[in-house]
């Protein structure tokens, strides 16, 4: 079934299909509130007052709610020292109302994120960012339902699930090698028998491996890198990038969010591409949902 899939054009239409993954959470979660009298609940951390995080702190609230996650609000002041942030978060590892914790990144730059990060209790690790959860994602062969995979690649990959292709054999290029996304993205589609290509800021002839790509997941940061004439005829192109740029519209300048793929121009070769905004952003709040039910499930059934 192609889910979320626009019948009228190459769309992958993310929005669609998380709302469609936050209707399932939203039932399962109404079923367990009945079965087990208990909630699933999120413990939000955010340090300080980076716009961006407000925004998406405040998204992935509301998301939560609305399908019956307990949010456990927790905004701090951005001087607050490592050992407080770090006892905090011992605390929320104790509470059994707390299925999953959120630090919210990025953290003040006086404390260490990586240590923030590997102080969460694994079975609690709402993004999958944690050592634990990384290398049993490395080391499963298939895609076990209880492991807790960070929310973006995982978004990704429901998005390729949801077309209908088969994704065995194909050659995926995965441009972008961050522990949040480029990493954990080629492992999932390793695990889906894709040959896998990563490629970064380090190497040579981006156009020439990209053209090579059957499935290409652009994850740079960079707006518009990635040029239609480097996407193969009939290409799957995942667009992560969200860059907040200055452009004239009617006359005027203004901000605008245009993704990591020359959208206009790689639309006429792709056979299915994501937009953005509305393309892969609304999957990474509905997959955290979704590892909130996944670690309240491995906790009390
Ligand atoms: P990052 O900065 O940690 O990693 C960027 C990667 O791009 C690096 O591995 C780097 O090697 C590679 N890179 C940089 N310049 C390059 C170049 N010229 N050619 C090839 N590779 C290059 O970023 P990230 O956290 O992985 O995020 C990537 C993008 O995805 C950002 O725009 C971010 O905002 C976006 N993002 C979106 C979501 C979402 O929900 N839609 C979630 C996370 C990240």
């Amino acid at each position: 079934m192609n889910i979320g899939q626009d019948s009228m054009s190459k769309i992958i239409d993310g929005k669609k299909i998380a709302q469609e993954l936050r209707e399932d959470l939203k039932k399962e979660i109404s079923k367990l509130k009945i079965n087990y009298k208990k909630e699933p609940g999120l413990a939000v951390v955010q340090v300080g007052n980076v716009a961006a995080s407000s925004v998406y702190v405040k998204a992935k609230t509301k998301s939560a709610i609305e399908v019956g996650i307990k949010v456990i609000d927790h905004h701090l002041d951005e001087k607050i020292t490592q050992k407080e942030l770090l006892n905090l978060v011992d605390s929320l590892n104790k509470q059994d109302n707390v299925s999953g914790i959120l630090v919210q990144l990025p953290l003040p730059v006086h404390i260490n994120e990586q240590v923030v990060l590997d102080s969460i209790d694994p079975n609690k690790d709402a993004d999958g960012f944690h050592p634990l959860n990384v290398g049993k994602l490395s080391i499963s062969a298939t895609n076990d339902e209880n492991l807790l995979i960070p929310c973006t690649p995982y978004g990704c990959l429901l998005m390729l699930n949801s077309l209908g292709v088969e994704l065995k054999g194909k050659h995926a290029v995965v441009i972008g090698r961050s522990n949040i996304v480029g990493k954990p993205m080629a492992q999932l589609l390793l695990k889906e028998s894709c040959t896998v290509t990563i490629a970064h800021s380090k190497t040579t002839d981006l156009p020439k491996i990209c053209s090579e790509a059957d499935i290409l997941v652009a994850a740079v940061g960079r707006p518009e890198i990635v040029k239609g004439n480097w996407i193969k005829k009939n290409a799957i192109v995942i667009d992560v990038g969200i860059n907040r740029v200055q452009r004239e519209i009617d006359g005027e300048q203004k901000n605008k969010l245009v993704g990591d793929v020359d959208y206009s121009e790689a639309e006429k070769n792709a056979s299915f591409i994501t937009p953005v905004p509305g393309g892969v952003g609304p999957m990474t709040i509905a997959c955290l949902l979704r590892n909130t039910t996944i670690a309240f499930k491995n906790k009390f059934i």
